[in-house]
């Protein structure tokens, strides 16, 4: 047993197995056995459900023996992948583990493979990158004030479940944290990176104040008592905490959106008095707030999004006759980048700190003008037909910020030499300079007809 615990807690062997080496391993324990600090880090060990003396609890006694100690090898080598995991500074006891990578988790659906994207990418020109991608709903996560962050992961890949943890570095989020349609709520794992200090883009600061999004709406009602109506045409909107004032507006018809949500849901148009009372009965039961919008007769949406320096413009005609057009058929083209849209999206990048990645929502109006809407974070989807240039731009940005954050943390840390752990000397990593991302290209280009969208929401 000794021999098997110094095996597995030699770094060395663990990090030349293959890719994927856990997966037995790392199934989840047989019932009764005993949690896995490494594995289940959230989870206290629950209180034994029958009694030590009642006959059915000695009768199973042996079974529970063998399975406890079945479980702690098990739970010697999920502690020993965690570690193995982790980077060099982090985790390893042994100086043997010279690997040189970062851990880069990416929060993101399987289908958008950013293993491939991030492949012969380096940090500082040395570190690899090694991408660890899953959706929020397959990842958990324990986080501690000196700046540990333990993540556990647990996905199915090509039918196998594949169990993980690890210690990110750095965290891309390309999922919503937060959507009361879908019942999904992540933000307290956003709250658990931010806790443990890790670098993320967005910020993580961004992405939690973009879970509400009157609360970003408040931002852009600054931008436009900054910049004027005419530079920043923000649409008129009015905020309801909750249903009880929700009697009547001033004029129809309107659009109502009732709390926080994704693709067009929650979104309802309302055209007199009578049909207004009925959603605000709707918004009593969903206990949230809602807001309300003129309805805008549009000609076409515009999305404007940034990621880094790069800049791109859309616009979304409905095909269906939906008057929402992220619903039914709709057609997509990108449209030239004007100085106009360029400054609408630069001012949405600099609220909540900053946004790496982002996108400014507009209506253009049957008359003519132009209502700002809505910005969107790293979440956003990527459309049009130059979605692998943005995944790369993304790449670029994320690499840019890796390359920043680990520098100042190294720099940290080898100012204050006492609290690295266990007394390690940490390695001197020389900050490279941060390359330039691509410069924005504003040159009217003529409008190009890009792609049938088929877009159904329920
Ligand atoms: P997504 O997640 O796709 O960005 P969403 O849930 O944020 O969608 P919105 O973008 O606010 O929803 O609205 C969905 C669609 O409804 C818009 O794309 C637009 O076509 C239409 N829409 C939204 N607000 C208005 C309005 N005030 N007047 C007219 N149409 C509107």
């Amino acid at each position: 047993m000794n021999f098997l615990r110094r095996r597995l807690s030699d770094s060395s062997f663990m990090s030349n197995l293959p890719n994927g080496y856990m997966t037995d391993l790392q199934r989840p324990d047989p019932p009764g056995a005993a949690p896995g600090p490494a594995l289940s880090p959230t989870k206290a060990p629950g209180p034994t459900q029958v009694p030590a003396s009642s006959p059915v609890a000695q009768e199973r006694r042996p079974t529970q023996l063998a399975q406890h100690s079945f479980s702690s090898i098990t739970n010697v080598v999920k502690q020993t992948a965690a570690s193995a995991a982790g980077f060099v500074e982090q985790s390893a006891p042994s100086p043997s583990l010279s690997k040189k990578f970062k851990i880069l988790l990416v929060i993101d659906e399987p289908q958008h493979e950013w293993a491939k994207v991030f492949r012969g990418k380096k940090v500082f020109g040395e570190y690899d990158i090694k991408v660890e991608q899953a959706e929020f709903s397959e990842i958990n996560l324990v986080s501690h004030s000196n700046g540990t962050c333990n993540v556990d992961m647990q996905v199915i890949r090509g039918g196998t479940k594949v169990v993980r943890s690890f210690r990110p570095d750095f965290v891309l989020v390309r999922q919503h944290a937060f959507s009361m349609a879908q019942n999904e709520d992540f933000r307290n794992l956003i709250i658990g990176l931010q806790y443990a200090g890790i670098p993320s883009i967005n910020s993580l600061d961004s992405i939690y104040n973009l879970c509400d999004k009157p609360w970003a709406f408040s931002q852009l009602i600054n931008n436009q008592k900054r910049l004027g109506s005419d530079k920043f045409p923000l649409i008129d909107q009015t905020f309801y905490p909750n249903y009880r004032d929700m009697i009547t507006t001033p004029s129809f018809p309107v659009v109502v959106k009732i709390g926080h949500a994704h693709s067009g849901m929650g979104k309802v148009k309302v055209d007199n008095v009578s049909d207004f009372q009925d959603i605000a009965s709707v918004v009593a039961i969903t206990q949230t707030y809602c807001t309300t919008e003129p309805f805008i007769d549009a000609k076409y949406d515009i999305r404007v999004q940034k990621i880094g320096t790069d800049y791109k413009a859309y616009m979304r005609t409905s095909i269906s006759g939906n008057w929402k057009s992220n619903t039914g058929s709709a057609m997509l083209e990108q449209v030239a980048m004007t100085d106009k849209y360029k400054l609408w999206v630069d001012t949405c990048s600099e609220i909540f700190g900053g946004l790496d990645i982002c996108a400014v929502k507009a209506i253009c109006g049957k008359d003519g003008n132009d209502y700002i809407t809505e910005v969107v974070g790293s979440s956003m989807q990527l459309i049009g037909d130059h979605q692998a240039e943005d995944r790369q731009l993304i790449s670029e940005v994320v690499l840019a910020k890796m390359n920043q954050a680990l520098a100042a943390r190294s720099s940290s840390v080898s100012r204050s030499p006492a609290r690295s752990p266990q007394g390690q000397k940490l390695a001197t990593v020389q900050p490279q300079q941060v390359k330039p991302l691509m410069c924005c290209d504003t040159s009217a280009e003529p409008r190009k007809k890009i792609v049938f969208v088929l877009q159904i929401h329920p």
